[in-house]
């Protein structure tokens, strides 16, 4: 059943502005999303030329602390949204006395803190990995009684990409990886032992309706996704509950916009949240093509008061992504490859490790391949080297 609508402003009509904090590809594809719906997306970005950008109405540029560049930004906006969430409490807070910020600065301050996310999420009954906070070497020692070894020692602020944490093995590793990881504090995460580790993309409307896609099945290479398979290959059960986990943390964070919930099945098919964020991710790209509204278009309805549409898809799909230069020597082979859609962020500079642009690939619905069929339907972009494959499944 779907909750009581509430009383909730007006819709954004068409030719508003929609302010995106943050100037990379997930302000690419949600600025193009908002043209699509009649709206000017307005970025604040240090970048004159980013993914972004290139694609928007207009741009303030300036650095996310910048008072100056804060107010500027504000003034030429209806609503304020994210892509990037590291922006201060204090910027945060400048922006939400200037116009509707969404989703709310309580949310992100959540979102940008491991402590502040796990207090949260095992306060609501959520399970994560076993962790403790770490400060010193005084209470690693007593994270590491408690949790044992191996483990994962991670920065609780500005990590991505698998960078900010170290795992250990021993007491010498996670001493060395204290005096090496900054800002403290830090936390030590016990290794959870997963059979494969899924995500779940859910939009949250100002009436408090939500729309949710189905659970993804996330492969990483180095630290950095690697392929998204949509749907999961995980049982029904274990999606249905994953599906209504992603509800219950937006729901419990009051949610208006899109947030993604990542988890980790272990070998019982029990979940762990490890990490949500606010904003369009990484794997929900894979909607653009499968699905008539994609998470870009659901984040923007979301931030515009606009009803959202239900999240189904018409399709199975593989996203893979396009990281650094090894990746883009592919492009014109990619173009030349029937049935691979691609999507390129418009970067000048291919760097390694960055994230240039992704390609998908549509199955009829209920017909996702194993990983050997994924291997060939992908033909040029084999999984990358050094991909974490999982041949058990819970
Ligand atoms: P994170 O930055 O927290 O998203 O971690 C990056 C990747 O490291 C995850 O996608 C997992 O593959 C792995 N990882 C992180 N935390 C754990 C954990 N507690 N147990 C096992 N693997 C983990």
């Amino acid at each position: 059943m779907l909750p009581p609508a509430r009383l909730t402003p007006a819709p954004l009509p068409p030719g508003a502005t929609i302010g995106i904090v943050g100037g990379g590809q997930l302000g690419r594809m949600s600025a193009m999303a908002a043209a699509r719906l009649g709206y000017r997306a307005h970025i604040l970005t240090e970048e004159a030329d980013g993914p972004a950008a290139q694609v928007a109405a207009g741009i303030t540029r300036g650095g996310y602390e910048d008072e100056a560049a804060l107010r500027a930004f504000a003034a030429g906006v209806d609503v304020i949204t994210f892509e990037f969430e590291n922006v201060s409490a204090a910027g945060l807070d400048l922006l939400a006395g200037l116009r509707p910020v969404h989703p709310s600065p309580a949310i992100l301050g959540i979102s940008q803190d491991r402590i502040a996310e796990k207090s949260f999420l095992n306060r609501h009954g959520i399970a994560t990995a076993p962790w403790a906070p770490v400060e010193d070497r005084a209470s690693l020692d007593a994270a590491i009684a408690r949790l044992g070894l191996p483990a994962i020692l991670k920065t609780t602020r500005l990590g991505y990409d698998g960078r900010g944490q170290a795992r250990v093995a021993t007491p010498e590793e996670a001493h060395a990886a204290l005096a090496r990881l900054a800002p403290k504090p830090l936390v030590l995460e016990g290794l959870v032992d997963f059979a494969c580790e899924i995500s779940v993309v859910v939009a949250r409307g100002a009436d408090g309706r939500i729309a949710s896609f189905d659970p993804v099945e996330n492969r990483h290479a180095h630290g950095i996704l690697d392929l998204t398979f949509a749907p999961a290959r995980i049982p029904e059960d274990t999606a249905a509950q994953a599906t209504a986990l992603g509800r219950q943390v937006a729901e419990a964070l009051d949610l208006v916009g899109l947030l993604a919930v990542e988890m980790f099945v272990d070998r019982n098919g029990t979940l762990r949240v490890n990490e949500i964020a606010p904003r369009p991710h990484n794997s929900g790209h894979w909607t653009i093509d499968a699905c008539p509204a994609s998470q870009f278009e659901m984040h923007i309805r979301a931030v515009a008061g606009l009803p959202l549409p239900i999240a189904t898809r018409h399709s199975d799909a593989v996203m893979k992504n396009l990281i650094g230069p090894a990746d883009m020597a592919l492009w014109p082979e990619i173009l030349a490859s029937p049935g691979l859609i691609p999507h390129h962020y418009g970067k000048a500079e291919a760097r390694p490790g960055r994230k240039m642009g992704h390609v998908t690939r549509l199955f009829p619905r209920g017909s996702l391949p194993g990983d050997f069929g994924i291997a060939g339907a992908l033909g040029c972009l084999a999984p990358a080297e050094g991909c974490d494959r999982q041949d058990e499944r819970p």
